[in-house]
């Protein structure tokens, strides 16, 4: 059994092969795609899978901590396969979402926290990236 299987199985998720093609589309994919990037991806090696299957899976896969939902793009929700903390920032113009793997170290004075224990953060930038700028160019 390889190191992938071994993984999901411990999930307890059922490996169908759509459900693995899923996960393989999604393993070190660093272009956060939207659940219908998803589907357009996995529907070519397998034309009767259904939207609302991808769906499903995905939603599985982020309900057992296996790919993170992002909510930065205001017009859909984006996976990330990468769990450990990271930043990102994305293009408001083509939607392409960027890491940034940097530790700001944010501090957040006592008196705001009022007893609060922070866990994380995670900070959106947003910005136009290099290939829409030359696009406005011409
Ligand atoms: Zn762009
Ligand atoms: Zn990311």
């Amino acid at each position: 059994m390889n190191e992938k299987i071994k993984k999901y199985k411990l999930l307890n998720i059922k490996l169908t092969p759509q459900r693995l093609a899923i996960l393989d589309y999604l393993e070190g994919n660093r272009m956060h795609p939207s659940v219908e990037q998803i589907y357009k991806h996995v529907s070519r090696r397998f034309p009767s899978m259904s939207y609302a299957t991808v769906y499903n899976v995905v939603n599985t896969l982020v309900k057992h901590k296996v790919v993170k939902e992002l909510s930065i793009d205001p017009d859909k929700k984006r996976f990330d396969p990468d769990m450990h903390t990271h930043h990102h920032m994305v293009c408001i113009k083509c939607k392409k979402i960027m890491d940034i793997d940097i530790d700001y170290s944010l501090h957040v004075p006592e008196q705001v926290l009022e007893g609060f224990t922070l866990m994380g953060n995670h900070i959106e930038f947003y910005g136009i990236c290099a290939q829409c700028r030359g696009k406005d160019k011409d």
